[in-house]
């Protein structure tokens, strides 16, 4: 078997059980290091897997009810340190009046609406009906669409986010391409994923971002550069967050407190297990 995104040679890493039942391999590439899912799962199981109970049913992998008020606060929260990390303040000071932002996989618009508030022409795509229903009549700038086969003319975006979505798609290389396209002269991609550092090797198949088949790519900083430069973009930035602690709803105080402490040694180590990158034209 052989890399889909870089063809170098694919060896056996780990085994897990999906959440339908199938066991899936999970192969690490020996030359750009991600991790990739055997069998990938086909658009029908794909799709079958996104109905709505995976945005409303809270379980270890769906968000529970995505387009709540409190989850716009949590969202918005990440989103600023986040941007914060990015240097995006100074950048975005940088620009004119007419500053223009695409999400791609933008669920229920909470992080557009963000945008949109701060003078952004904002605009929100995902395939997921529900959510983006949910975003409209909220007022935000959502579409409903197919990012990959979307007319979007001769628009052209200062901003392209991508968050935590990567992972998701069997056709992660179209998706950096189209973006790369879409992008303005000067123009920058703000991307999140799972990253495969110190917590992933920790905790094995119990990593909490290892949920098979939804995840479908497993990257780290080296995957994403190399796939960046295939794709005609730059790796500029990158840095991560997350301790392998998943935040819970009425934890004890000493749950709480090793996850303050391991959040905090993660940040310091370049060892968490999200990776946020800027990306521009190479
Ligand atoms: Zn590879």
């Amino acid at each position: 078997m052989i890399c889909v995104l870089c063809q170098g040679p694919l060896q056996p890493h780990l085994k897990k059980a999906g959440a339908d039942k199938k066991m899936y391999s999970v192969m690490r590439c020996a030359k750009c290091s991600v991790w990739q899912i055997d069998p990938l799962p086909s658009e029908g199981e794909l799709a079958a897997l996104y109905q709505s109970e995976y945005f409303k049913v809270r379980s270890d992998r769906g968000y529970a009810d995505y387009a709540s008020e409190k989850i716009y606060r949590s969202v918005v929260a990440t989103l600023e340190k986040n941007l914060r990390d990015l240097h995006f303040p100074a950048w975005e000071n940088s620009l004119g009046e007419n500053k223009s932002l695409l999400e791609v996989g933008c669920a229920a618009g909470h992080a557009v609406a963000w945008f949109a508030q701060r003078g952004w022409h904002a605009l929100g795509m995902d395939i997921a009906h529900e959510m983006i229903e949910a975003g409209k009549k909220a007022g935000r700038p959502l579409v409903e669409a197919d990012f990959l086969q979307h007319d979007f003319g001769a628009a052209r975006f200062d901003l392209i986010t991508h968050w935590a979505t990567l992972e998701h798609l069997p056709q992660a290389e179209a998706f950096l391409r189209r973006m790369r396209t879409l992008l303005a002269e000067g123009g920058k991609i703000y991307l999140s994923t799972c990253n495969t550092g110190y917590f992933a090797r920790r905790y094995g198949t119990a990593w909490r971002y290892l949920n098979v088949p939804e995840h479908v790519f497993y990257f780290n900083r080296k995957s994403l550069r190399m796939l960046a430069e295939k794709c005609g973009l730059k790796l500029v930035r990158a840095f991560s967050y997350g301790s392998g602690f998943t935040t819970r709803e009425n934890a004890s105080w000493w749950y709480r407190a090793q996850k303050h402490v391991a959040d905090r040694l993660a940040r310091f180590f370049l060892t968490g297990d999200m990776i946020v990158i800027e990306l521009q034209h190479l």
